[in-house]
């Protein structure tokens, strides 16, 4: 006690936090001493000094509706009273009502399996592809098609599914039976080709590899709608179009990755709706809850599901449990998180956001240190060069000098991109879609102040 007294509270905090405590993927120095929150409201977040930050990135693309909604709160409180948990071996009324309310947001048939975190959607997602076509006669059909600056999550499937070789150095034997083909990054695209024609080009790899492999060993491509963490990578609509084509063409199944581009993020109901494709399996998760408890979803187009009702070699049934995925707490606040997004018309102001932000943006263009303002609804990528005409990547000690530089004016902004490639220089604004019009200025007005203060010359 005499010790404590002699410290503050965050002072003591942060020394037990050093004791205890190890953080996501930070380096040390970064991490340390951390930013240790006490509270939030909206889009803004408070540490345990009293300094107040605009959270410009959701947490990790993910508080959708912003913080502070006591209705949340109310949805899994109540619910923890009446049924806390019950496996989904068998069911229970709000997994029931909010499969149903998945299937009305997606807009078509499709069945849908929980589990707790976006990784586990996605390795539910490729055990689905397998099996399913080992089910339909295709037993060779085993491998996964990916894009290079594709992430897909942690765990090591979902890792050797993502494309960013710095998350896999030291971690690997990986999973087999993963390939990567480079992504439609129209920027960085060769001279005297058009975005079409490049991105046309991009799909062409994917048909490429297929038949390379031997399209009858290929169970599955998976791709976000929009690369996001990877740097903001927006495809041509031709681009998902024709992969939508090939995959059909060749038997292969298209998962699509929604776990940052769904539940309005893309200024749609999710990010495939853009353009206009329908995938045979969407893995979903983080905006589903707006992060305030863990639950992710894996959807799975009707016809793939009935594939699994067979049960004449006993194995036919999908062999694969998670104990809290579906949690009742955990899907009566899902529900209640989308009344709130359709209540508030959330979806449509992610594009209204989006698109003031990308406006407000696009006039850094000039800058010097600026190469590419991209967006997708409200995720906004401003790729950082060191040399407009070849595009060289800027340092990161500027890329990270700016965010730090943001944050002393307390806005909280990304850095996203994959270091070993050397574009580790996106930085990316995702905001809650809940955001004010004065939040979003304060974005604005920040940002730009910073980048034509001490980094304009
Ligand atoms: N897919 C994408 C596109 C993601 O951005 C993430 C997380 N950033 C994941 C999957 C993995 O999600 P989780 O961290 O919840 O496992």
């Amino acid at each position: 006690i005499a010790v404590q007294s002699l410290e503050n509270e965050s002072e003591l905090a942060v020394k037990k936090d050093q004791q205890y405590l190890w953080h996501n993927i930070t380096p040390y120095s970064e991490s340390h001493p951390p930013m240790i929150a006490a509270t939030a409201n909206g889009s803004w977040v408070t540490d345990i000094d009293g300094n107040k930050f605009l959270d410009g990135m959701s947490g990790l693309w993910c508080v959708n509706v912003g913080y502070g909604r006591k209705e949340l709160a109310d949805a899994a409180y109540q619910q923890l009273l009446t049924l806390p948990y019950f496996p989904l071996t068998q069911s229970h009324r709000p997994a029931i009502a909010l499969a149903e309310k998945l299937n009305e947001w997606l807009g078509d048939d499709y069945v849908i399996f929980f589990s707790n975190s976006g990784s586990e959607a996605n390795e539910a997602a490729f055990k689905m592809a397998r099996q399913y076509q080992q089910q339909i006669g295709q037993h060779y059909r085993h491998k996964f098609i990916a894009r290079y600056r594709g992430y897909h999550g942690s765990s090591l499937g979902a890792l050797s599914a993502t494309g960013q070789a710095q998350r896999k150095y030291k971690y690997e034997p990986l999973t087999g039976g993963f390939l990567h083909v480079a992504p439609p990054d129209s920027y960085r695209r060769p001279d005297g080709l058009t975005v079409e024609t490049f991105n046309l080009q991009c799909a062409q790899a994917i048909e490429d590899t297929i038949v390379w492999e031997g399209a009858e060993t290929v169970a599955a491509v998976i791709m976000e709608p929009v690369i996001t963490g990877g740097g903001v990578i927006v495809p041509h609509q031709v681009y998902m179009d024709r992969v939508q084509e090939i995959c059909r063409k060749h038997g292969v199944l298209l998962i699509i990755d929604e776990v940052i581009c769904g539940f309005g993020r893309s200024g749609r109901n999710f990010g495939h709706h853009n353009f206009g494709i329908k995938p045979d399996i969407v893995t979903m998760a983080k905006g589903l809850t707006s992060a305030y408890l863990p639950l992710s979803a894996t959807a799975v187009r009707k016809d793939i599901y009935e594939v699994f009702k067979d049960n004449s070699d006993d194995y036919g049934y999908f062999r694969h449990v998670n104990t809290f995925g579906g949690n009742p707490a955990a899907c009566a606040l899902a529900l209640r998180n989308l009344e709130i997004l359709e209540q508030e018309h959330l979806v449509e102001r992610a594009e209204i956001l989006g698109q003031r932000l990308a406006g407000a943006f696009s006039g850094l263009r000039d800058h010097k240190l600026v190469g590419d303002v991209r967006s997708f609804g409200l995720v906004i990528g401003i790729e950082l060069v060191a040399d407009k005409a070849t595009k060289q990547p800027a340092d990161l000690a500027v890329v990270k000098g700016i965010i730090a530089e943001c944050k002393s004016k307390g806005l909280i902004i990304g850095k996203n991109g994959d270091t070993v490639a050397g574009f580790n220089n996106v930085l990316t604004f995702a905001p809650p879609l809940s955001s004010t019009d004065e939040d979003v200025q304060f974005i604005i007005d920040t940002f730009k102040a910073v980048l034509n203060g001490s980094w304009a010359e």
